[in-house]
């Protein structure tokens, strides 16, 4: 499961718990990307803040796991490189999805090395509600061309919650309660992230 996670959110969570129960996957492993490779010159929280909001959201479910493999590696997070690095982790013949959302994979052509990533895993990609999906649908009956392994979308109701909008709240002053996890909350407020003007302790 890749993403920013800038934080992470209940529309994260619903996702993964969507597809694991949908596709009886054994595990999800959430990957905070390292350097987005489309997001140069584009302000994200530090890695280590993205990872610790993921693990705290994360902690209570045994099916849950997170990884550091994309912040510990040096250079732009490419998908390829983290799906190769999984191949080689997981026993031999494992069968493995990459999860993501339907901004990102209408793009994936365009990713480092897209016709090989597709030959090394599934997709599995969540729309938000009211998304339109024609052009994802187009980008991926191509992808589709050159992939081994299924490409599913999932319409998830919970990303009606996202993450900019979460960030825009909480330097705004609105609530963000309900919209993530307790825990994710507290950790936001306590360390005065997405509030440039909050004195911490
Ligand atoms: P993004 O541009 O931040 O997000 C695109 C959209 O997808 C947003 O609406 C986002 O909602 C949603 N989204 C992102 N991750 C999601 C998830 N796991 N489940 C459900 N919705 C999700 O995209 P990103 O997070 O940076 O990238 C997504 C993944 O694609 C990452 O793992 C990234 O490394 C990979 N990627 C790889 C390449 C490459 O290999 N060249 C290029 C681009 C992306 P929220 O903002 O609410 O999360």
């Amino acid at each position: 499961m890749g993403g920013t996670f800038d934080p992470v959110h209940y529309g994260h969570l619903v996702t993964a718990e969507v597809a694991r129960a949908k596709f009886l996957l054994d595990l999800v492993v959430f990957v905070p990307a390292g350097i987005p490779p489309h997001k140069k010159g584009i302000k994200i929280s530090q890695g280590t803040d993205r990872y610790m909001m993921t693990v705290l959201a994360t902690v209570s479910n045994p099916f849950f796991k997170v990884s550091r493999a994309e912040l510990d590696r040096p250079g732009p997070s490419y998908a390829i490189d983290t799906v190769e690095y999984f191949c080689t982790t997981f026993d031999k013949g494992t069968e493995i999805f990459f999860i993501t959302g339907a901004d990102a994979a209408v793009e994936i052509l365009t990713w480092k090395d897209a016709k090989d990533l597709l030959k090394k895993c599934g997709f599995i990609v969540a729309t938000r509600p009211g998304y339109s999906t024609g052009e994802l649908k187009g980008h991926l009956k191509e992808a589709k061309l050159y992939s081994t392994h299924c490409i599913y979308t999932v319409e998830v109701p919970a990303l009606a919650i996202s993450s900019t909008d979460i960030r825009r709240r909480v330097k705004q002053g609105e609530p963000i309660r309900y919209l993530l996890p307790r825990n994710v909350e507290n950790y936001i407020y306590k360390t005065g992230l997405y509030c440039p003007n909050k004195i911490t302790e």
